[in-house]
């Protein structure tokens, strides 16, 4: 089959190309795990899997020295933990780089009073000074500041009462709820695991892409060609790969910007991973390891640009108010970088000899900080569908690399996970339009919503193994594992 291409042109000719069984589009996390995968499943020989990808360094991301956190960070779900095991990164990753969280504590805007009764929770209006100390938020003798409370301490400043909702992973019987991890060492780990799996590194972006009855073949913007038995596109929202295949999609723009950036707070961060929800987004803190936090605000598009453009104590002092000074004063410690946001699906992921994996097939909204472990996830299913799981087509996975393109085998990888990714982006799209208003009808409804599932140990404990990616549809090698 021929598919024609989108990309304009035709296909070039070009100096001789190499052969792979799999050449993924795209370098990021999702592409590298993708290519460790393969060889560590042993669905490919080292050598036999190709990563292209462009080189471009994320735009919106100031560079930092090494010494210094990446803007970026990640939090990690427990599969995906156990997938960048298996794949050898997570071993490769600084000790310094990543740090668990124990516990999240979600709250309403217009619930969550703080413990103690007053709306300021005993903290002074104008906060705590940085570097200060507050009797309220003194931490008990023998811990020191960011270092973790212990699981029940009552702190002034907390959000109590109605709206709030707690996860604490010694009530679940988990050592922690996942870690956050830095972007750029995430990245770099990633990428050595894929080197060291065998996985053949082109820079270069690709221009073409021409899939026939035997290969498929895809023309590089360097003039080469490559051919491979199966392409996966990893190359990110605005994937090329996925354009090129004339796989369209749906979604809508958020019309909101995520900002982040680090900042210092007076109160330590307990190893907790903050989110309040504002009428404007959702504003998160994420525990890092320095005893900072790296927030992900979430915001309207002219709201982001005013902050984005206040001095960086009035930004702090603006961070403080729409936290509810859960974490007292805030200091900003970095640049702020900023990410339109947008809701975007695929409405394919699979062709002959074709699929696409990641943010290619699916960008969500960042309230839930999921969409990298989805993408990982899509990885891990797609190497079951490949290595032939329980209920898949064993006739079509015999036959080795030859028939990894064939679209029946392609079209189970798509239901197995386009069935996920569609519940998990709704879930997240149905929360962000819930929560960012300020219909009083519906903060009523919100904080009765987040106080009773706070009530059922049911609810709360699938609400967990979700975020933790053990529930639903999960390949059988990341039910049990490491970490
Ligand atoms: C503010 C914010 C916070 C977030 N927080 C979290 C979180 O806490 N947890 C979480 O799980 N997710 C989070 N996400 C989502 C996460 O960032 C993405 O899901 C993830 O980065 C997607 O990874 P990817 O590898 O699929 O794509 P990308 O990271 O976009 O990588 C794509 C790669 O392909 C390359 N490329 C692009 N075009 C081409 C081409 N034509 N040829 C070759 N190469 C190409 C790019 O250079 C890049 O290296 C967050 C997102 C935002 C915006």
């Amino acid at each position: 089959m021929t598919l024609p291409s989108k990309g304009g042109g035709s296909f070039r000719r070009s100096a001789p190309g190499r052969d792979f069984d799999f050449l993924i589009v795209g370098g990021g996390v999702t592409g590298c795990v993708m290519a460790s995968l393969l060889v560590n499943r042993k669905l490919a020989a080292p050598g036999r899997v190709a990563i292209v990808a462009d080189g471009a360094q994320d735009p919106a991301a100031p560079a930092v020295p090494d010494s210094e956190w990446d803007l970026r960070v990640f939090a990690l779900s427990r599969a995906s933990q156990r997938l960048l095991t298996i794949c050898g990164a997570w071993q490769l990753l600084p000790a310094q780089k990543f740090h668990a969280y124990e516990r999240m504590c979600v709250w309403d805007a217009l619930g969550g009073i703080p413990r103690g009764g007053h709306p300021l929770g005993g903290i002074p209006r104008g906060g705590i000074p940085l570097g200060g100390t507050s009797r309220a938020v003194t931490p008990p003798a023998g811990i020191s500041r960011g270092e973790t409370l212990p699981g029940h301490i009552a702190r002034a400043g907390e959000p109590a009462g109605a709206g709030v909702l707690r996860f604490d992973c010694a009530e679940l019987g988990e050592p922690n709820l996942g870690y956050i991890v830095e972007g750029r060492a995430l990245q770099t780990a990633c990428r050595r695991a894929a080197a060291t799996a065998g996985a053949v590194s082109i820079e270069a972006g690709i221009v073409n892409i021409l899939v026939d009855a035997a290969q498929v073949r895809v023309g590089l913007s360097d003039d080469r060609e490559l051919q491979c038995q199966l392409l996966i596109a990893a190359d990110g929202a605005d994937s090329a790969a996925r354009k090129l295949l004339g796989i369209d999609t749906a979604g809508h723009s958020y019309h909101q910007e995520a900002l982040v950036a680090h900042v210092r707070t007076a109160i330590p961060h307990g190893n907790t991973a903050w989110q309040r929800f504002l009428p404007g987004g959702p504003l998160a803190f994420l525990p890092l390891p320095d005893g900072r936090s790296s927030i992900v605000w979430s915001t309207a598009r002219p709201e982001a640009r005013r902050l984005r453009a206040l001095a960086p104590a009035a930004f702090g002092a603006a961070l403080e108010r729409a936290s509810g000074e859960v974490l007292g004063a805030c200091e900003l410690t970095t640049p702020i970088a900023s990410f339109p946001l947008r809701l975007q699906y695929a409405l394919d992921y699979a062709r002959p000899r074709a699929v696409l994996v990641g943010d290619a097939a699916h960008a969500v909204h960042p309230l839930a900080g999921q969409g990298l472990n989805l993408g990982l996830l899509d990885c891990a299913v797609l190497a079951e569908v490949l290595g032939g799981d329980q209920r898949g087509p064993r006739d079509a996975v015999a036959g080795g690399p030859a028939c990894f393109g064939e679209h029946k085998l392609l079209r189970r990888y798509e239901r197995r996970r386009k069935a996920e990714n569609l519940l998990s982006a709704t879930v997240f799209d149905s929360l962000e339009r819930l929560f960012s208003n300020d219909s009083p009808l519906l903060a009523r409804l919100r904080i009765a919503g987040l106080t009773a599932v706070g009530r059922v140990p049911f609810l709360k404990r699938e609400l967990a193994a979700r975020a933790l990616g053990l529930s639903g549809d999960v390949p059988a090698f990341l039910r049990s594992g490491p970490g």
